[in-house]
């Protein structure tokens, strides 16, 4: 398999409602793992199957301890839907998918989320603080959404044309060294 990378912003890829997994294998396994390592790169607390290519859904989740450090709370959330959801909270995101960035946007305070795990198994995870604000990042990436969706429609639009233009050059870039 070829080596994962993030999908960035402006990109349909990001923008497709995933489709539910049927089949949990160790190419699966593997992949998860493959995710971790993205997601560690760039220093993510999770990272949806979407934001490296794929429609299928899935999710790694990894928050750090109190001293930052990552690797003991690794989560792998198959199929996962919302079971509850409770209050509200203000929260100050960014994504690896919409590099530089973070905003602050409104999220529920306590959500309940079922998923299956890698072993096929059914497990409920009630979550607030950092945890409950990752479920929901991660999981509307699944149904194509992004966190800056929950902004005004003009800041959306500012953003839209940014990225885009890096986007631009970046390829332009890319293809001179190509060239040269
Ligand atoms: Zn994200």
């Amino acid at each position: 398999m070829a080596k994962l990378e993030v999908v960035i912003f402006p990109d349909d890829r990001l923008r497709r409602k995933c489709r539910k997994i049927e089949k949990i294998d160790d190419s699966l396994k593997t992949l998860a793992e493959e995710m971790f390592e993205v997601m560690y790169q760039d220093d993510g607390v999770g990272l949806a199957a979407p934001q490296v290519g794929l429609d299928i859904r899935m999710v790694v989740i990894d928050i750090p301890k109190e001293d930052g450090s990552q690797g003991e709370n690794k989560l792998v959330l198959i199929n996962p839907e919302f079971t509850s959801v409770e209050g509200k909270v203000l929260s100050t995101e960014g994504c690896l998918s919409v590099p530089d960035y973070t905003a602050e946007i409104e999220r529920y305070e306590k959500v309940t989320v079922k998923a299956l795990d890698l072993e096929g198994k059914e497990q409920v995870y009630e979550a607030d603080g950092l945890f409950a604000i990752c479920l929901q990042h991660e999981l509307e990436h699944l149904d194509g959404k992004l966190f800056i969706d929950h902004l005004s429609n003009i800041k959306r639009g500012i953003l839209y044309k940014r990225y885009l233009k890096l986007k631009k050059e970046a390829q332009r870039a890319a293809r001179n060294r190509e060239n040269a």
